[in-house]
């Protein structure tokens, strides 16, 4: 029994002789995965925002990049009705022999247009005049988290060296 038991031993170690050797892939450390550059962002995290271009801000879609819009009220000349000063005639005195030019109204006999404040155009509410507006998309950051890394710049990938196992084998 004793020497059945011995030789099964010796078997078992001769056969391991001939077995060839595992070791550690060197590569990746036996993990069987590798970091590499992340190849959507070129390892810095972050992608360019499409929307703006990296700009962080985008026409105001209410104007139309005008940052305002044309007094409807005087069609933007900023006058509207008529001067009271001059009751619509131009002059600061009709009456006189030698009239000169209303100076409210600069003899066009026009009032001022209450409804822009003379300016003759509203101010755009949604942009306040800057013909943009930070964009919805980054958050005015011009950059995007690259989701293909989760920003890290590096992504896991399988070891090419032991496929994936972890493992080389040395025959
Ligand atoms: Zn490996
Ligand atoms: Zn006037
Ligand atoms: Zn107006
Ligand atoms: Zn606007
Ligand atoms: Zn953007
Ligand atoms: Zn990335």
């Amino acid at each position: 029994m004793r020497y059945f038991v011995f030789i099964f031993i010796s078997l078992f170690l001769f056969s391991c002789e001939e077995t060839p050797k595992i070791l550690q892939c060197m590569e990746c450390n036996g993990i069987g995965a590798v970091e590499v550059e992340c190849f959507r962002c070129d390892g810095y995290g972050v992608l360019r925002c499409g929307l703006c271009g990296g700009n962080g801000r985008v026409t105001c879609g209410e104007c139309n990049g005008n940052g305002g819009f044309k007094c409807t009220l005087c069609w933007g000349t900023g006058r509207f009705g008529e001067c009271m000063y001059c009751l619509g005639t131009g002059y600061n005195s009709p009456t006189s022999s030698s009239p000169s030019n209303c100076i409210f109204c600069n003899g066009t006999g026009r009032g001022k247009c209450y409804h822009c404040n003379c300016r003759g155009y509203k101010l755009c509410q949604v942009c306040k005049g800057d013909r943009v507006v930070v964009c919805n998309q980054c958050d005015g950051y011009g950059k995007l988290r690259c989701e293909e890394c989760e920003g890290e710049g590096k992504v896991k990938k399988e070891c090419p060296e032991c496929n994936g196992s972890g493992r080389k084998i040395f025959k």
